[in-house]
């Protein structure tokens, strides 16, 4: 039975990926960094229903004794790092904790693979964030990289400790460049699961108006179980690589509130209403990803469209709400 280790098992991707990875017969361990709320730190797992499934091993991105001894005990055939402060608007709050945590935790778990485990098979999370000011229309994997948070900028660093680890040290280890992804799982300070939940919040009459920054920018939204399934195989393949991971389709924020507003039969510019404060202090305008080499060399592809998601988000959290209501 393989052994996978994730970093970010909490996280939305780190539940999917966990589920795929029991779905195909491994033993799953995830990092969990200690927190004062335990009982509701494992939410995402719970509601895919495999709590009980995954082993959580206590430690931190940020303290490499942890990590050696973990990789260490476990001794995983893969490495999956997506632990991360991920969101882009607190990165200019918490830029020096941003770079320890998605930039220098990255340089930790590489290091314990390399001092410990050097034949285990690694992912990184990197981002599509890296490109920022876009430099071509279309972004593949030899787009030139211009980052524009200290969110984007800790992941470039990581992105390329990940290609140095690979050609210095022989290590399998890949990058996935990830378009933005989301699902009932996403983070509700995102903006896409925040239009849904305040889609449903609406709906039910428990609020009127949903507060939102910028509505003109655009982003290539993919399904979170689908990108999973692309960190899966890269680290299948014979060669360690970095692939970009997204639909080829972008959407303005004003464009998803429409569609989401519609599924619950409502008209967006009765509801939303926009915020300077939300406002960044730079913003990334356009996403618009290229999936070619990730088509043709891991033979992936989407599966699910932007509409079929919006429902199955605003479903969810239509249900959450409703069951808040009766408790
Ligand atoms: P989430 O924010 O949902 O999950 C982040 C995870 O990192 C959580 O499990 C969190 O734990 C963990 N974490 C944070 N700080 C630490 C720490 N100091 N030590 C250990 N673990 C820590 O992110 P997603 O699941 O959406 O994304 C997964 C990865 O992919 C991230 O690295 C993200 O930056 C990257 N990415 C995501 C994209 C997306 O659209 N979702 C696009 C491109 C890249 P806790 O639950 O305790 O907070
Ligand atoms: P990101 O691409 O990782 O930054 O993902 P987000 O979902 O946080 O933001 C996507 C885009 O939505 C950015 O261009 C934001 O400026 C824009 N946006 C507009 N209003 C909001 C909002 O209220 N919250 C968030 N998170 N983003 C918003």
């Amino acid at each position: 039975m393989p052994t996978a280790l994730i970093t970010g098992i909490t996280g939305q991707d780190g539940a999917y990926l966990s589920k795929l990875l029991l779905q195909k017969g491994y033993r799953v361990v995830g990092l969990l960094r200690r927190s004062a709320s335990a009982d509701v730190v494992g939410e995402r797992l719970r509601w895919l229903g495999i709590r009980d499934e995954v082993e959580l091993v206590d430690g931190n991105i940020t303290d490499l004794s942890s990590l050696i001894r973990i990789v260490e005990t476990i001794k995983p055939d893969e490495v999956y790092n997506l632990a991360a402060q991920s969101f882009v608007g607190s990165s200019w709050q918490q830029p020096i904790l941003t770079g320890n945590v998605t930039g220098m935790g990255t340089t930790n778990i590489l290091e314990a693979v390399r001092i410990v485990k050097k034949d285990a098979r690694f992912y990184q999370a990197s981002s599509s964030e890296m490109y920022g000011l876009i430099q071509e229309p279309m972004q593949s994997e030899k787009t030139p990289f211009y980052p524009r948070s200290p969110y984007a900028v800790a992941k470039l660093y990581a992105h390329w400790m990940t290609v140095n680890y690979r050609e210095s040290f022989g290590i399998h280890a890949s990058s996935g460049i990830l378009f933005n992804h989301e699902s009932p799982l996403r983070g509700i300070e995102f903006v896409t699961r925040k239009v849904t939940d305040g889609v449903a919040r609406i709906k039910l009459g428990l609020a009127s108006k949903l507060q939102l920054g910028n509505l003109d920018a655009t982003r290539d939204w993919g399904y979170a179980p689908d990108y999973v399934n692309a960190m899966y195989l890269m680290l299948q393949q014979e060669k360690p690589d970095d692939y970009v991971i997204a639909t080829g389709r972008t959407t303005s924020i004003r464009d998803f509130c429409k569609i989401a507003f519609s599924y619950a039969g409502l008209n967006y510019e009765d509801h939303v209403v926009t915020s300077s404060d939300l406002f960044r202090p730079a913003e990334v305008e356009v996403l618009l990803g290229d999936a070619s080499k990730a088509r043709k060399k891991l033979n992936w592809a989407p599966t699910v469209t932007l509409e079929e998601m919006v429902a199955e988000m605003i479903e969810a959290d239509l249900a959450r709400h409703r069951n808040e209501k009766q408790a």
